[in-house]
Parts: C-alpha cells; structure tokens; sequence
C-alpha cells in the first residue's frame, strides 16, 4: 500500500498567520504555503521551514488577502522558487492582469504610498506588495483569484485532498474593483479587506481542517443562506481561527458552524497574545469541549504585556496597519509555538504542538494539575 499523508503547519509568526502545507504519496511531496508573515526573522519562517522540508519546488502559494500580516515575506517566497511555483491563489483583486490600465493604476498609487510615507513599515509592505505583483506581472497565467461559497482548488500532487475556497462570496469582485477604479486612498491596510479573505477547507481522509485566513462575521453570515440551501456544512476537526481569534468575527453561532459538534477538536489560533486571540474566544471553544491550540501565549494564561497603545492623531485603520506590520516588540511568550496538524490515509489525526505548555482551557486541564497518587 502507499503511504499517504497530510500535513499542515501552523507557524508562530508572532501577529500574523502562516501555514505550510505538505502531502505526501509514496516517494513524492508536494508542498503549498498560505500566508507569510514576517516576525523579526531575516528569512520568513515559512520559506525556512519549507528548505527544512526539503521542497525544490511549490505547487502552490496561496495569499488570502492583501494584508501585511498575511503577506509579509511573501515575495521572498516568490522569488526563491519563481518558476517552480505551479498556482498562487489569491482572493479578488480586480483581475489585475486581465486587465493592464487598472495594475498600472494600482502600481501609480503604491508608488505614490511609498513617495509620501515615512513610516518605514508602511515603506516594507507596500515594496513587499509591488515584488508581489511584479511576479504575478510576469506570471500571470499561474495567477488565479477565487471567490464563491464552494470553489475547487486543484494543486498538483494533493489530488486526494479535496481544497475548497469558501469565501470570500462572488460580490467581494465588485468591490475591489471599484475601490482600485475610484482610487480609494485605503486600498491597502484597510479593514475592510478582510472582508475579501479568502477561507479554505481541506478534507482527507474523512478529516477536515479550516484555514480561516481574516474571514469575517458579514462574510460567514453571507454564507449561511448557501448552507441552508445546499445542506452542506462545513463543521470541521480543526480549524485555524479565522481573524486570529477576534471576538468579533468569531460570535457563537459562527464557532458552532465551524467546528463538528463532538469528538476531538482542535481551535488554532495564529497571534501574538495581545491584540488576538480574544480571551472569549478562547472561552468559548472550550465551552464547546474544543481544546485550544494557541500558538502564544495571551494575558489571562500570563503573557505579561498589555494591549498596545493606540498611535494618537492616526487614523484606526492605519493605526492598525502600522502596529500589525510593524516589527514585534520582542515581548511575545510562546505557547504551543508551531502546531503541526498531521492526517494519515487512515483518518488518524495528530495534532502536535512545538512546545506543550499546560492549557487552562483544554478539556481535563484540572486532572492533570490533581498529582496521581
Ligand atoms: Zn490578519
Ligand atoms: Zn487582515
């Protein structure tokens, strides 16, 4: 028989997500990375754990949606395997390279972000966001932008897995266009982006696993009618909190739809601690007998750093931009670190953490604090 396998890395990239994924067949690997995020590192973690790994060759990028914490990074990937790179899925971005004067418009508009700013955060994501057009320019047919509530992503060497993108919906298009056509001055680093973020769900061996990118409550409760109507659900075994864990995109009826109802579960969260996850979040899946996979630690397990201060006179959105791209402050406490999610052709799941840190909130925590006698 051939050994088959799935694996996914959730890395800890302090404040951002990123995720290596890896099939293996037999003698053959295939490897895919959604997100990069920077953390201090030289060399994003992704792009190390990937030459570990030993992949010469990618059969997929994916880039959930335009925010730096979700694509920091991302062009050294690019660069480093260019034309081994089979498909970069991305979200709705105007189809940029269908069409020639609304890149040119995006690309006057970055340089005019880069001419103005001194922020040098600012300065690194929009670089980072043109290298990553400069490659999409010259790779446009790998170039593939998804929406819809059920849309097949079709990797080289993962056929057995079924990879769906779930959101963002079909009217995201629409609105990316039109913000690009009227050039919005928060093209990029606006909140509102989230609400393109793409969502993935993979599923092998009877095993399903959300990759949650920066989905959004408006988005999930868009998609509710398309759940009701077509019976199909999307309850998973693991799920990569969407948002990083936020309370806000992450209400109840939302988790309920997320996770199956029984059985071992598992809520990854990819965040620094301090601004996400929510600590009702994490509450609340453990409410729901679902064990929390956090890759740091956040204040109410003892991190011992306090939400950042807001950037007084700067517009929030902005703000938030320049905290969330800007370097880490060095303060983060690891929990679970790395959590390696591993699905055999079998459908056993293992859910391995870097560091095994105790966790309040996971099903019989009290047990193992009572010494065995
Ligand atoms: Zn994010
Ligand atoms: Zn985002």
């Amino acid at each position: 028989m051939v050994f088959n396998l799935l694996e996914i890395r959730f890395l800890n990239v302090g404040h951002g997500s990123s995720a290596v994924i890896s099939f293996y067949s037999g003698n053959e690997a295939a490897h895919g990375v959604v997100d990069s995020a920077w953390n201090r590192a030289p060399v994003p973690k992704a792009l190390t754990v990937l030459q570990n790994l030993g992949a010469t060759k990618l059969s997929f990028v994916c880039l959930t949606h335009p925010h730096a914490d979700h694509y920091g990074g991302l062009s050294q990937i690019l660069q480093t395997f260019d034309q081994k790179i089979d498909q970069f899925y991305t979200c709705p971005m105007g189809d940029l390279f269908l069409n020639r004067p609304r890149l040119r418009k995006l690309a006057v508009y970055l340089k005019q972000v880069l001419a103005r700013t001194d922020s040098r955060s600012i300065r690194q994501s929009t670089q980072e966001f043109l290298q990553i057009l400069r490659w999409g320019d010259s790779n446009s047919s790998r170039w593939i932008e998804c929406a819809g509530e059920e849309n097949r992503l079709a990797p080289t060497g993962f056929s057995p897995v079924e990879i769906l993108s779930i959101l963002p919906p079909r009217f995201a298009k629409g609105n990316i266009i039109s913000r690009i056509e009227s050039e919005d001055p928060m093209i990029l680093g606006n909140i509102n982006e989230n609400d393109l973020s793409l969502c993935l769900r993979l599923t092998y061996a009877g095993t399903s696993i959300i990759i949650g990118g920066d989905a959004t409550k408006s988005n999930w409760d868009f998609r509710e009618r398309f759940e009701r109507n077509s019976g199909r659900d999307i309850a998973s075994q693991v799920v990569n909190i969407p948002h990083h864990g936020s309370k806000y995109d992450n209400p109840q009826p939302v988790l309920d739809r997320l996770f199956l109802k029984s059985g071992d579960r598992y809520g990854v969260t990819s965040a620094n601690g301090q601004s996400h996850p929510h600590p009702e979040t994490i509450f609340a899946i453990s409410q729901m007998g679902v064990d929390p996979y956090c890759t740091n630690l956040m204040p109410p397990c003892g991190a011992n750093v306090s939400k950042l201060a807001p950037i007084k006179g700067v517009d929030p959105s902005l703000a938030r931009l320049i905290r969330e791209s800007a370097e880490d402050s060095g303060e983060m406490q690891p929990c679970q670190g790395d959590i390696l999610v591993r699905v055999t052709a079998d459908g056993v799941l293992t859910v391995t953490p870097e560091f095994d840190a105790f966790c309040s909130y996971r099903r019989g925590a009290s047990a193992r604090l009572t010494p065995q006698s």
